[in-house]
C-alpha cells in the first residue's frame, strides 16, 4: 500500500480513537505505532485478539467467507506475515501458510505445538485397506486440527498466546495473563453449557458434512462425517451407502451442512432420506451470514442445533 493510501484510512482511525479514548473501548488503536499479530484463520485470530487487547492489531489471513483449509497466500499476505510482530498458525492445517511462515522473521506460535491434539479419527466401516485401494491414504495416523471446537483446548491456546506476547512485550505481561484468564473463564463457562446441554440426549449419532467435530465427542456425541478432515475429501459411494444405513438405523433426524462449503452433499443425503438439513458451523471462519457473530455466539448456536437434532433435554 502506498503511503498516501495508508494515510487516508489512518486519519479516520485516529479520529475515532480520539472520540472513544474516554470510555476505554479502544480496539483499533494499534494501527499507528502498536504491535501487530497475524493469525492464519478465525479461531486463532479471535483468541489472539482477546489476549492481546488494545495495544495490538490482529489481522486474520483468511478473508471472511473463505474456507481456510486451502488458503493460498498472495504477495500482500506474504508481506503481512513477514512484517508481523507475531504469527499465530496451526501447522498442518493450511499448508501454504506453513510454507511461507517457515521463511519469515517474526516469532511463530504454532497451536499444534501447544495444544494437545487428538489423533485423526478412524471412522467405522473405513479400513486402512479400503483407503489404500482407493488411492487416498490421507489423514490416517495424523492429528485432527479442529481443536478450537473444544473450549478447554482453546483456553490452552489463550495461555500460550499470553506467554508468547509477554516474551515479545514484557511490560504487558500482567495484562496478557489477566486477559488469558478472562478468556479461560468464558471458555470454561461454555464448556459447562455443553456438558449440561448434551448430558441427556435421545440420540448420539450426528451426521456432519466434514470431519471437523471430533473434539465435541467428549460431550457424548458420535460424529459421522460425509467428507474427510478437509471439506474437499469426497466420500465414496460406499461411504454414502453406509451413512444412509446409519441414519435409518439410528433414527437420525438431521444432516448437518456448513456455511463455507457447498451444502449439496448434505442436502442431497437429507432429501433422499426425508430428514432435515441444518447448519452446524465448524467455526473455521466467519462469512457474510455470521459477520456479527463471534466464536462464543457460534458455539452456542451449534449447541442449540445439536440439542434439537438429538432430542436433548
Ligand atoms: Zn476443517
Amino acid at each position: 500500500m502506498s503511503l498516501v493510501a495508508r494515510l487516508v484510512p489512518l486519519a479516520g482511525v485516529l479520529t475515532a480513537s480520539a472520540l472513544l479514548a474516554g470510555c476505554g473501548q479502544l480496539t483499533d488503536d494499534g494501527a499507528a505505532d502498536g504491535r501487530r499479530a497475524v493469525a492464519s484463520f478465525y479461531p486463532l485470530a479471535w483468541v489472539t485478539e482477546q489476549v492481546a487487547g488494545d495495544a495490538w492489531t490482529v489481522d486474520n489471513l483468511t478473508q471472511p467467507g473463505k474456507e481456510p483449509h486451502d488458503l493460498e497466500l498472495d504477495i500482500r499476505q506474504t508481506a503481512e506475515l513477514d512484517s508481523a510482530d507475531l504469527v499465530v498458525l496451526e501447522e498442518g492445517f493450511q499448508p501454504a501458510v506453513d510454507a511461507t511462515a517457515a521463511d519469515v522473521d517474526a516469532p511463530v506460535l504454532d497451536a499444534a505445538q501447544v495444544v494437545d491434539l487428538l489423533p485423526a479419527a478412524d471412522h467405522e466401516g473405513e479400513s486402512e485397506e479400503e483407503h489404500a485401494e482407493d488411492g487416498h491414504d490421507h489423514e490416517h495416523g495424523d492429528t485432527d486440527p479442529h481443536f478450537w471446537l473444544d473450549p478447554l483446548r482453546l483456553a490452552d491456546l489463550a495461555d500460550a498466546v499470553a506467554d508468547q506476547l509477554a516474551e515479545i512485550d514484557p511490560d504487558g505481561a500482567t495484562t496478557y495473563a489477566a486477559n488469558a484468564e478472562a478468556v479461560r473463564g468464558e471458555l470454561e463457562q461454555l464448556d459447562r453449557e455443553y456438558t449440561d446441554g448434551l448430558a441427556s440426549c435421545e440420540r448420539t449419532t450426528t451426521v456432519v458434512s466434514h470431519d471437523a467435530f471430533s473434539y465435541l465427542s467428549r460431550y457424548g456425541l458420535d460424529f459421522e462425517p460425509i467428507a474427510g478432515l478437509s471439506p474437499d475429501a469426497e466420500p465414496t459411494a460406499a461411504d454414502l451407502a453406509r451413512l444412509q444405513d446409519l441414519i435409518r438405523t439410528d433414527g437420525v433426524t438431521t444432516v448437518f451442512s456448513e456455511r463455507l462449503v457447498s451444502a449439496k452433499m448434505a442436502d442431497t443425503l437429507a432429501d433422499d432420506l426425508g430428514v432435515t438439513s441444518a447448519v452446524l458451523d465448524p467455526i473455521e471462519g466467519l462469512s457474510d451470514a455470521t459477520a456479527d457473530e463471534d466464536y462464543l455466539s457460534l458455539m452456542r448456536e451449534n449447541l442449540t442445533a445439536l440439542q434439537q437434532a438429538n432430542g436433548c433435554s
